[in-house]
This record gives structure tokens, C-alpha cells and sequence, in this order.
């Protein structure tokens, strides 16, 4: 087979004010690193054709496939609460949307492809680590069934990136349902620019909720996906990291991996990120943040509820939007609920929610691994593996009471439990020793990690230290973007 991408690109039909056309830069002496097989066949792509010569040249930005229509898409943000009008993709170029074998229609980005307009101080660069961070994150994300950016390959650039100091560049190729952020919306709606707010909904709409009408059903749509994505991360003790506006997909996939990290023990207040000095976007905060974000999505989306419900009322469709991002509250909760009760092995009702939150409550004043923890009561562990933390006992017993109580053995239960509870996270003292040894030219540590992250809840005995928390010393604090 050879290289051919079907490219069908809706997001370059929009007018030429969403956007600025231009091919990535070429890179010096492109090298594949990594390649993901299935989500090319996924694609439609041939994965022998890629990994040949022309194919690493298309990865890398080398060469423009034909039928791609490059471009770098404007958009605005909310950075730690501070507005920035004009952000963009300043190292990341749109080659075009392909029509997967599901049917949906899925991105296909470089990032690290080069300066662009939109690239302000910025160098349009990646390096090596972040590139690999993001690889090995974002897939495993996919395989707890957490909606997600994708990587379809890393590439090493053969160039030089300064941060600090001098590391190897590289190229992350990312796939996305779409990359239209809270952001995108913010951009138009500070320019005033209602036709182009329109034309941005009506592609939103059309592309991920083709049962929505108008912007206050995309706009109920958002809120619903956030609150399931958010209950989604705060189950494996993620934390995003920079929740800014610029960085929340509406299309509900967890998008930017930046400063990201997994909890090791568990601490509701967590923050990792170096540049995060007031823990705006805590594990615990995140919630919150994603309520006030979609809040600033809703207020982009004023005029045209205005016009589509309420007669130009502007007072009738701020109320309206109001009520439709109060519900992300309670939707958080009760999928929060329904994510942590499914992590006891129960269908948690709001009676419930004092089980869970004692569990927690006890894991947090031990510092007891959150995975592993979790995990321990899974594999019907516990007794061995969490002895120490105080209280366990009395909790062990209600939790049993109410498994009696929900008429499911302990066996059956524990099995849902595991599913519930991944084994294998891909833990930062982890993800930071693969790419040194990357650094140093082994990628043999990366490959075997990835391989371990495939199967996160169902781990082959091969990998049982990948599941080991961290010692003390071994234990990363901070991340950087
Ligand atoms: P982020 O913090 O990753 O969400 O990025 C915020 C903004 O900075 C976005 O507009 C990025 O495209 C831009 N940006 C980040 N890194 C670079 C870089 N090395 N060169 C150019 N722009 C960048
Ligand atoms: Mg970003
Ligand atoms: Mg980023």
C-alpha cells in the first residue's frame, strides 16, 4: 500500500479569518520514535507506508500529503484566569480532517511544526521529553476509555530546542475529534464577530452533536461532556494542570498535556505544575475551574442565544445560559458518584456518598497511594496492603454491608472494581525515567511502558514494577510545561 490520506477538510471551508494557511517548517533529519500502529489503521493509513521514508518526511513536516490544506487556527484565552485575546496554534499545524473507519471525523495535527503567526515569542518547537510525556499520557488516557487527544507517532527532528538548556527536538502528531477549544469562541466573541460565532457553532454542531439545536443545545451538550470528563480524571487521580480556556476541547477530549501528572498519594489538594503558584487547578479544584470555563463559553454564546430563543432578550438568555451551566454541578456529582461507587463495586446512590468519601478521607491522612489503594480493594488486597492506614477496619466493614446489601458476591464485584481502577497509571517518576534513557538514545524503556499502558486495568505479571508507587526519594513534585 502506499501513503494516502483521505482528507475531507471542513475546518479550512470556514473563512479564512478562523485560521492562517501555511505548511509546517521542515525539520533537519527526521527519525521515527515512536508509531501507533492501531489508530493508523484506524485512520485508514497504511502503518508500513508511514514508517518508510516519505511517510517519517509527512510526520515530520517535511513533505505536505496531497489533499492536506495546512493551517494554524486562531483562538483566545483565559490563561490562570488572565484574558489573552490572541493566543493560537504557535507550534502546531492542522494538515486536515480524515473520515475514520467509525465514520468520525478525526484531525490530524503536528505539533512542534514550526513558527506560525500565532507563535508570539515562542520558537513554534518541542523537544524530546514533552513530546514522549504526551505520547505515552494521552494513549493511556484512551485505554481507561478517558476521551482524549491521540498520538499517532512521535518524531525526533535531528534539530536543537533551548529551554533551560539544549534538548533534542521533536514532533508530536496528534489526533483529535476536533481542536476547537472554549477559546475558539472567546476569540470571535471579543471581536464581536456574531457571523463568525455562527459559522463556528454551526461547525461544532455539526461535527460532534448533530442532535443539538442551536447554541444553548451545543452549549447543554459541553457542559454534559465536562462534567462526565472531569468525573473521569479525578477516578485515576489526574491532574490536568492548566485548565485554561485555550485548553478545554468542546468536544469533551482531554486536550494539552502540559504539566499534567497522575496522584501518587493521595492528596485532594495536589498541584504539580511548577508554574501553577496559587493551585488554581488542584485535583480537587478542577471542577470548579471547569464550571467557570464553560461560564465563559456560555457568555460567548449570549448574542446567538438571545437571537435563536429569546426575541433579542438578552436578560431572558442569560438566565437561560445560567441554568444550562448550573447543571454541571449536580451532572459532575452524579457522575463522580457513579465513577467512584463503580471503584467499591457498587451502583452508588447520593446515600452513598459518605462511603466514598470516608475511604478517601482515610487514604488522604495516610497519604495512601491512590491507585494502588484502590486497587488493593479491587484484588481484594486490602487487608495486607492497606493495614496501615487507620480506620481501614470499621470502613471494611460497612463497605462489605453494603456490598450484602446491593445483592452482589465479593467476587463479581472486585471484578468490575478492576475495571474500574486501573493498575497501571503512567506515573511521573516513570514517565521521567524513560525519557532520560530516551535522552541517553535508549527508547527500549518508553516502548515498554507504552506496551505496559495498553491494558492499564488487566496488567501482564511482566509489568508488576510499573504498578510500585514511588519511594520516597524516586517521587516526582513538580512538572513542567
Ligand atoms: P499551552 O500552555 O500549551 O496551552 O500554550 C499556550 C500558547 O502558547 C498557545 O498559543 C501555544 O501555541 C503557545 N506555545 C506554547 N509553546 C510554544 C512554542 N514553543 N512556540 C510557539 N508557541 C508556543
Ligand atoms: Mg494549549
Ligand atoms: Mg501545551
Amino acid at each position: 500500500m502506499t501513503l494516502r490520506f483521505a482528507f475531507d477538510n471542513s475546518y479550512a471551508r470556514l473563512p479564512e479569518r478562523f485560521f492562517a494557511r501555511l505548511d509546517p517548517t521542515p525539520v533537519r533529519a527526521p527519525r521515527l520514535l515512536a508509531l501507533n500502529e492501531a489508530l493508523a489503521r484506524e485512520l485508514g493509513l497504511d502503518p508500513a507506508a508511514l514508517a518508510r521514508p516519505e511517510g517519517v518526511e509527512v510526520l515530520a513536516g517535511n513533505r505536505v500529503p496531497e489533499g492536506a490544506e495546512p493551517l494554524a487556527q486562531a483562538y483566545a484565552g483565559h490563561q490562570f484566569g488572565g484574558w489573552v485575546p490572541q493566543l493560537g496554534d504557535g507550534r502546531a499545524i492542522l494538515l486536515g480532517e480524515v473520515i475514520d473507519s467509525h465514520r468520525r471525523r478525526r484531525d490530524i495535527q503536528l505539533k512542534g511544526a514550526g513558527r506560525t503567526p500565532f507563535s508570539r515569542g515562542g520558537d513554534g518547537r518541542a523537544w524530546l521529553g514533552p513530546v514522549l510525556r504526551e505520547y505515552l499520557v494521552s494513549e493511556a488516557m484512551a485505554a481507561m476509555g478517558i476521551p482524549t487527544t491521540r498520538a499517532l507517532a512521535a518524531v525526533a527532528t535531528g534539530e536543537t530546542v533551548w529551554r533551560e538548556t539544549a534538548f533534542p527536538g521533536a514532533v508530536l502528531v496528534r489526533v483529535a475529534s476536533s481542536h476547537v477549544r472554549v477559546g475558539t469562541f472567546q476569540y470571535f466573541a471579543a471581536r464581536g464577530d456574531i457571523e463568525a460565532l455562527r459559522l463556528l457553532t454551526g461547525h461544532v454542531i455539526a461535527r460532534h452533536y448533530p442532535e443539538a439545536s442551536g447554541a444553548i443545545g451545543l452549549l447543554t451538550e459541553v457542559v454534559a461532556r465536562q462534567a462526565e470528563l472531569v468525573a473521569a480524571w479525578m477516578s485515576v487521580g489526574f491532574i490536568h494542570g492548566v485548565m485554561n480556556t485555550d485548553n478545554m476541547s468542546v468536544a469533551g477530549e482531554t486536550i494539552d498535556y502540559g504539566p499534567c501528572a497522575f496522584m501518587d498519594g493521595y492528596d485532594p489538594g495536589k498541584v504539580f505544575s511548577s508554574i501553577d503558584s496559587f493551585g488554581r487547578y488542584a485535583y480537587d479544584r478542577q471542577p470548579g475551574i471547569a464550571a467557570w470555563n464553560l461560564a465563559q463559553l456560555a457568555s460567548c454564546l449570549l448574542p446567538l442565544i438571545a437571537e435563536e430563543e429569546t426575541g433579542g432578550d438578552i436578560d431572558r438568555a442569560i438566565a437561560e445560559a445560567t441554568e444550562v451551566v448550573h447543571r454541571f454541578g449536580p451532572l459532575w456529582r452524579a457522575a463522580w458518584l457513579r465513577r467512584f461507587g463503580a471503584k467499591l463495586g457498587i451502583e452508588a446512590r447520593e446515600e452513598d456518598a459518605a462511603l466514598v468519601e470516608e475511604l478517601l478521607g482515610l487514604m488522604a491522612r495516610a497519604q495512601a497511594d491512590f491507585t494502588n489503594a484502590f486497587r488493593a480493594l479491587a484484588e481484594g488486597r486490602e487487608a495486607v496492603e492497606l493495614g496501615h492506614i487507620e480506620g481501614l477496619a470499621d470502613w471494611q466493614a460497612r463497605w462489605r454491608a453494603r456490598l450484602a446489601a446491593e445483592g452482589v458476591d465479593e467476587a463479581a464485584a472486585r471484578a468490575r472494581m478492576r475495571a474500574a481502577s486501573p493498575a497501571i497509571i503512567p506515573r511521573n517518576h516513570r514517565v521521567e525515567e524513560v525519557i532520560q534513557a530516551a535522552l541517553g538514545g535508549d527508547l527500549a524503556p518508553f516502548e515498554r511502558l507504552a506496551r505496559a499502558l495498553r491494558a492499564p486495568s488487566d496488567p501482564a505479571p511482566e509489568f508488576d514494577d510499573l504498578r510500585r508507587a514511588p519511594a520516597p526519594g524516586e517521587e516526582v513534585r513538580q512538572t513542567f510545561c
